[in-house]
């Protein structure tokens, strides 16, 4: 079986759930804060004064949400990097991978490392995310003229509402694309996770003695990947003789493909290895814009559930106001436009997308 980068996307499921757990959690948090004594006088001065109590909820959350980071990722790395390996084949693999996931100990740790810093480093913007919607909030209801009870739970269900909808945002990759709080865990933990899946694989091959791999063709292909399709690459850089690679085409080191952008965070292409006068071309031609495109639609309908879910969490907690019957009949119509939309087009529904917060 062929490794591919995208060998990381089930365990980036982990992680983005966790996120979208952990945001929708604040979110409650920041609400039940706000709707405690919602009907008395000094609402908004009581409020302002237990900012610091808010905050320290907060903190303690997030640092066991750390605590869970750091516990589970040295695994969760294991995993993706023996999956690879597994994925690598050859004979008596099963048998083999405990031995070189242990022997590779070092290098599954500086991923675990990596993700983990990453992803760490979304919590203090979540932890400002939710003082800042509890004081704007706060400032919302005090600034409006309320005249009663149900009005200003009306009132402060809308702002926390439009708050929670709109997700804790301004995370950017290198590429300066901005990321929603769990799409960027979930981006962050797919690249690193299909990175050491693609490593386990490949120390499988290297230990095998197999040096040459074959690109597939995958299905809605990435541009900058097309060079590749269906060529023949060298783990370490050997040239391979015409011979070997007869009816086939020897396109460098994998090193070099992967410079020039080959195997790209979320890439769809995987290696399988190469066997001299056994191994037939994929098929060709496979370019598939329209499939990207539907993907991309099936996306934005996913990230549209997630959002009024979050409008629901936000809700809740001020018992039963306009607001919260607008938000659960707004994630019951796009749930039902995305299961018209998956239906139509026929396309594999992935439910963890739709889980609070993910994107
Ligand atoms: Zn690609």
């Amino acid at each position: 079986m062929p490794v591919s980068p995208d060998g990381g996307a089930r365990f980036a499921k982990i992680l983005a759930d966790l996120y979208s757990d952990a945001a929708a959690h604040l979110i409650g948090l920041v609400s039940n804060r706000l709707a405690a004594g919602i009907d008395q006088r000094g609402w908004a001065e009581q409020k302002l004064s237990d900012t610091l109590r808010l905050r320290r909820d907060a903190q303690r959350f997030v640092a066991t949400l750390g605590d869970e980071v750091d516990a589970n990722l040295y695994d969760l790395l294991a995993d993706a990097y023996s999956s690879g390996v597994l994925a690598a084949g050859g004979p008596g693999v099963a048998e083999a991978a405990p031995g070189i996931v242990a022997a590779n100990r070092g290098a599954v740790q500086a991923y675990a490392a990596e993700l983990a810093g990453t992803v760490k480093s979304t919590h203090t913007r979540m932890l400002r995310s939710a003082e800042d919607i509890y004081q704007r909030v706060i400032a919302d209801v005090a600034g409006q003229v309320v005249t009663g009870v149900q009005t200003r739970r009306e009132v402060a269900a809308k702002a926390v509402s439009r708050l929670a909808g709109a997700g804790v945002r301004g995370f950017t990759d290198r590429a300066g694309r901005n990321w929603e709080l769990s799409s960027y865990v979930e981006m962050a933990t797919r690249t690193t996770a299909g990175q050491a899946h693609v490593q386990g694989g490949l120390d499988r091959y290297t230990q095998t003695g197999r040096d040459l791999v074959i690109v597939s063709d995958a299905p809605e292909e990435c541009e900058k990947c097309r060079p590749f399709e269906g060529r023949v690459l060298s783990l370490s850089g050997r040239e391979p003789t015409a011979e070997e690679v007869k009816g086939h085409r020897y396109a460098g080191t994998l090193r070099e493909a992967r410079s020039r952008g080959f195997m790209h965070p979320n890439c769809r292409h995987a290696l399988a290895g190469f066997t001299p006068g056994l191994t037939k071309p994929p098929a060709r031609d496979t370019a598939d814009p329209e499939g990207d495109k539907l993907r991309q639609e099936q996306r934005a309908l996913e990230r549209g559930v997630r959002d009024a879910k979050r409008k629901v969490a936000g809700a809740a907690p001020f018992g039963d106001t306009e607001e919260l019957r607008a938000a659960q009949a707004l994630v019951r119509l796009r749930q039902f436009k995305l299961r018209a939309f998956v239906g139509e087009h026929d396309r594999k529904r992935l439910p963890y997308r739709e889980t609070l917060g993910a994107r």
